[in-house]
């Protein structure tokens, strides 16, 4: 059985001195639900724990409407709700949530040292990098120019803002069409754009556009350009077999191309592959003693909420397991 002086959580770390003394300790880099279950699951193992995340924790599952596919929840759950129970669960079992955004993970002798934000460091003994990743940009002209303008990489925080308007969603993978369905509560139309003519997305989802009257499709098709002065007018899109430019108007262009790992702060510390996803083994492990890496930031076969959280847990076992090893 845990006592409770096990579980209660690590002291902040700006005392650094005083982490040195007290020995082996944990930090989890990312608040999505891959650090946050490796948190509940450290926190439950007795390890001295703290977890540093930029913002709000939950990471892109809050960018979910709805998730279908976590167990335990018949009829759904959104993302918010979903990983706000998650926090909740971390918090009441001690974890202690530092805001901040990391600059540098590195070893400094038997020490990996945290750099977060200007000027706050830690020194611990383990590290979980959970860092997500963000949505991939298209390079396009008019994009970063009309951010939050008419363009958007998140339907839940902005879909509201376009009720009975015209929308596109570029991208034919499961984020494409999930959001797409969700827009078609306040858009009047939804034109999913996507550069080849078969979809990516799971079946049941292309059933459901396919048979929702508001979402129409436009194949082999690329954005080339967003036009607006102060607002998204309109995009200018190229159909690759045809070679052939059409300008679509439309009021909200929301993109979900992929996502690319938040791996920057790691300067090449740990194997990656060529597009900067960390290589682990099937305990987590990196190519870096100590250094674990759990949920979408590492290479994976399937970028689920199950499969994060599942990350989360076999790295916390496994950092414990490190850990033991050291004393
Ligand atoms: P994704 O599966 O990588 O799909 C990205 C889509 O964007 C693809 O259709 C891709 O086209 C297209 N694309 C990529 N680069 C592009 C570009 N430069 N211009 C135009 N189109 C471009 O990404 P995702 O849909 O965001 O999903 C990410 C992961 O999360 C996946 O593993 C997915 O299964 C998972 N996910 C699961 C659920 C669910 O289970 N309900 C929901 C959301 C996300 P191509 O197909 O031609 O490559």
């Amino acid at each position: 059985m845990m006592t409770k002086e096990a579980i209660k959580p690590v002291p902040k770390l700006e005392a650094v001195i005083i982490q040195k003394r007290e020995g082996p300790s944990l930090a989890i880099i990312g608040g999505g639900i891959a650090g946050l279950s490796a948190g509940i699951y450290a926190m439950r193992m007795g390890i001295n724990t703290i977890l540093i995340e930029t913002a709000m924790p939950g990471g892109v599952a809050t960018n979910a409407p709805l998730i279908e596919n976590y167990p335990g929840f018949p009829n759904g759950i959104s993302g918010t709700d979903l990983a706000a129970a998650f926090e909740e669960q971390a918090k009441n079992l001690g974890l202690e949530i530092n805001y901040g955004t990391v600059k540098s993970l590195t070893l400094e002798n038997d020490r990996k040292k945290i750099v977060y934000d200007e000027d706050k460091m830690l020194f611990v003994r383990s590290v979980i990098v959970a860092t997500g990743t963000e949505s991939k940009k298209l390079g396009i002209k008019g994009e970063e120019e009309l951010l939050g303008r008419g363009v958007s990489y998140c339907a839940t925080c902005d879909a509201p803002f376009y009720k009975d308007k015209k929308v596109l969603v570029i991208g034919g993978g499961n984020s494409a069409l999930e959001e797409a369905l969700f827009i078609t509560n306040f858009a009047a139309s939804v034109t999913v754009v996507h550069r080849r003519s078969t979809l990516r997305a799971d079946k049941i989802l292309e059933m459901r556009a396919r048979n929702n009257p508001k979402i129409y499709f436009m194949w082999d098709s690329e954005l080339e350009k967003i036009e607006g002065k102060d607002k998204v007018e309109a995009a200018k899109v190229l159909n690759n077999k045809t070679k052939k430019s059409t300008l679509v108007p439309c009021d909200g262009i929301f993109i979900y191309a992929g996502y690319s790992p938040n791996t920057s702060f790691l300067s090449g510390l740990l194997k990656t592959d060529e597009k900067g996803f960390i290589i682990t083994d099937e305990e987590m492990k990196t190519s870096v003693g100590g250094i674990f890496a759990a949920g979408d930031v590492r290479v994976k076969p399937l970028n689920q909420v199950i499969t994060a959280a599942a990350d989360g847990a076999v790295a916390a076992s496994s950092a414990r397991k490190y850990l033991e090893g050291l004393k």
